[in-house]
């Protein structure tokens, strides 16, 4: 497999245009395996804005290929992969459903741990209801607020996705948050988004899924 970067689209062009413009530029007999693993704006110059990508895909030749064009790099996945170690007769505790305790919760059950989650606030659903009464009257529920309750200090935002965006790890993160509704995009947009709306309906899905694998999870 080799990655392609600097892969230039124009904001007229199609994204399904895409192979095609690759396959012809580099005289590809044969491609598989094509996946799009970065996705961004180029606007520094405003009469010249475009898209630039980054493509992996199989080929023939490919050491050929990478000696020939800098721009062509053999690609190297690396995958997260859970460490072994002994699981404990009893539960891990969890103190908060922010996005930490709600992905370690949900990488400890779908590799067979007991987990139980503690969060002082209240499920997502409820927790917008103190958030908009908060807006309206000015009272503040001190345990169910834009800071505090599932989700975490972020449910409230546009979730705009900047944290450690540049850890191989992140992919696991990006792959579970697209599993549980967040739009496909974010797996290779260079500024993920996954927008006001989705972000509730992901938290309650891993929820969800945290439940279904077995966790034990408690709101006070
Ligand atoms: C308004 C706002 C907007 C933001 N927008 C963005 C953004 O667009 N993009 C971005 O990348 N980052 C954003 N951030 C930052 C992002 O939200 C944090 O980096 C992220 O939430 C940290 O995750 P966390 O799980 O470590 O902690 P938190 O999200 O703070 O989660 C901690 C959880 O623990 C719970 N808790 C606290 N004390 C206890 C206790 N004693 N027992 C049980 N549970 C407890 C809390 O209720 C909370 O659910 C934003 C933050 C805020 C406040």
């Amino acid at each position: 497999m080799i990655r392609i970067t600097g892969v230039r689209l124009e904001i007229t062009e199609s994204e399904d245009d895409l192979i095609e413009k690759v396959r012809r530029k580099y005289n590809l007999k044969n491609v598989s395996n094509f996946t799009i693993t970065k996705k961004s704006v180029d606007a520094r110059k405003k009469n010249d804005i475009h898209y630039v990508y980054a493509v992996d895909l199989c080929t023939a030749n490919e050491d050929a290929l990478a000696g020939k064009y800098k721009e062509i790099q053999k690609a190297e996945h690396k995958t997260y992969v859970f460490p072994e170690g002994v699981k404990p007769d009893k539960p891990i505790v969890i103190a908060g459903m922010g996005p930490a305790g709600l992905l370690c919760a949900l990488t400890l059950v779908q590799n067979g741990y007991k987990v139980i989650v503690l969060e002082r606030g209240k499920r997502v659903d409820e927790r917008k209801k103190d958030v908009d009464a908060f807006w309206e009257t000015g009272v503040l529920n001190p345990s169910s607020n834009v800071q505090f309750g599932e989700g975490g200090a972020g449910t409230f935002s546009d979730g705009k996705l900047t944290t450690g965006i540049k850890d191989f790890r992140i992919r696991k993160v990006l792959e579970e948050f697209h599993a549980h509704g967040a739009p496909e995009e974010i797996l290779y947009y260079s500024k993920p988004h996954i927008g006001t709306d989705n972000l509730y309906h992901m938290v309650a899905s891993i929820r969800e899924d945290i439940i279904r694998l077995g966790g034990d999870v408690r709101f006070s």
